[in-house]
């Protein structure tokens, strides 16, 4: 184990290295929405599968039409999901609708709209569609393409693409099984809210802010409960929570004297690879690997939580889920206000990201407090201040860590 404080990146680091993407599991299409592929996919059919029409109208040869107005025979009408009439002569036409398959011979759909209509004879009066309106068999892609390659992202345009090409079920990585338990003499569930209102519990707010966090980045969460501090009960909790692909404790893990999961798992057999790093907020951050299961220690403090979740877990759950971009990519900012800080520590702070004339502005959400969960509601970004920076001033440029999708959107409609 490191015995110093380890810097930000050396914590994740240090996660990533004992993380393994999951085993492979085969999906139906349809459930595989935000998963990645585990092998290529290749189409096992062209499409379209045949010469189609893209406009409702008339199947000629462009020869044909050459002198307007002219008059050709219709021998047959084909709408989408019927087959094609025989191959057409010069001076014939097909009635032909938009997706059906246009028959052999035929270079051309007249939209209907530049003809008389007719259905023993059209007459056809412009000749702006000559050689158009007939999409090629294979022009999407052909079979034996690669479709998607292993290591893709299953978006719904994908989903679409696999579909048309027959693919049912695909080959992804498992979501891993997140255990989540949380400790505290304090901590109550929601259902014990009448000791909140007593005055000397709080609920945990952790155990159901973390599974949500799990969840969003794809795992997916199992409730290993809300335990005292108690060694033997946490003990009994943790050995609960064991079957799980990435095991998650909230609290205990600082240095007072109710602090007991380092020593439990301690007493558990597990590595432990780090035990704080010098950050804020989350600070007593510890991680170790126990039964070859990574388990991240994440401070109880609320902020703290959720902080170092974002930092360090979502990455670990992403690379999991077989991902190759597991970083939030940063935004330069421009800061509004001026802030004071203390200690040699990497900072995160909650702001809100406003853009003004192209650029991002940040400013603090309010109390920085690590216990102020309201800091996390009202922020959209994490501003980084690097370690031994103290004083930030208004107009300086920093980088922050997008929390949610909405600093991507906008109020107004795209132009
Ligand atoms: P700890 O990490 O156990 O020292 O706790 C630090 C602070 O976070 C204390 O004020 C706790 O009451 C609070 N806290 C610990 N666990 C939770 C939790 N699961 N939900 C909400 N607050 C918590
Ligand atoms: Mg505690």
């Amino acid at each position: 184990m490191t015995r110093r404080a380890v810097s930000a990146a050396e914590a994740s680091e240090q996660i990533l290295a004992s993380v393994e993407r999951m085993p492979v599991e085969r999906v139906p299409l349809s459930s595989a929405l935000g998963a990645v592929l585990a092998e290529p996919v290749l189409a096992r059919t062209s499409i379209p599968p045949w010469r189609g029409s893209s406009m409702d109208g008339y199947a000629v040869r462009a020869s044909d039409i050459t002198r307007l107005p002219c008059t050709l025979r219709v021998i047959g009408d084909v709408a989408a999901g019927r087959e094609a009439p025989r191959a057409i002569k010069s001076g014939e036409a097909v009635r032909i609708m938009t997706g059906a398959p246009v028959p052999a011979d035929a270079d051309t759909v007249i939209r209907i709209e530049d003809t008389d209509g007719g259905s023993d004879f059209v007459e056809i009066r412009n000749a702006r569609d000559a050689r158009r309106n007939v999409r090629p068999l294979g022009e999407d892609f052909l079979k034996g393409d690669l479709l998607l390659d292993a290591g893709e992202y299953v978006s719904p345009a994908a989903i679409g693409v696999l579909s048309s090409s027959g693919i049912a079920t695909v080959a992804t990585y498992r979501q891993p099984t997140v255990s989540i338990v949380s400790s505290g003499d304090e901590l109550v569930r929601i259902e014990g809210f009448d000791a909140v209102m007593s005055g000397n519990r709080i609920v945990s707010s952790n155990s159901y802010s973390l599974p949500a966090m799990v969840r969003e980045a794809g795992g997916r969460p199992r409730d290993g409960g809300i335990t005292r501090d108690d060694p033997l009960a946490l003990r009994n909790a943790i050995e609960g929570a064991m079957a799980c692909d990435l095991l998650i404790t909230s609290g205990g893990v600082s240095v007072g004297d109710h602090d007991f999961t380092r020593s439990v798992m301690a007493d558990m057999g597990v590595d432990i690879k780090f035990w704080r790093a010098r950050i804020r907020p989350g600070g007593p951050i510890v991680f170790g690997v126990i039964d070859g299961r990574p388990w991240i220690g994440l401070p109880g403090n609320p902020v703290s939580a959720m902080v170092t979740f974002e930092l360090f877990v979502r990455p670990a759950i992403l690379k999991m889920l077989g991902e190759t971009l597991i970083f939030p990519a940063v935004r330069a900012v421009t800061l509004d206000e001026h802030i004071s800080l203390s200690g040699d520590l990497t900072h995160y702070l909650r702001v809100v990201l406003s853009q003004e004339n192209g650029v991002q502005h940040a400013r603090l959400t309010g109390t920085q407090s690590s216990g102020a969960l309201t800091s996390m509601l009202r922020a959209n970004a994490l501003l980084i201040v690097p370690e031994g920076q103290r004083e930030c001033h208004p107009g300086d440029r920093l980088c922050a860590i997008p929390l949610r999708d909405s600093v991507f959107r906008a109020s107004t409609f795209p132009a």
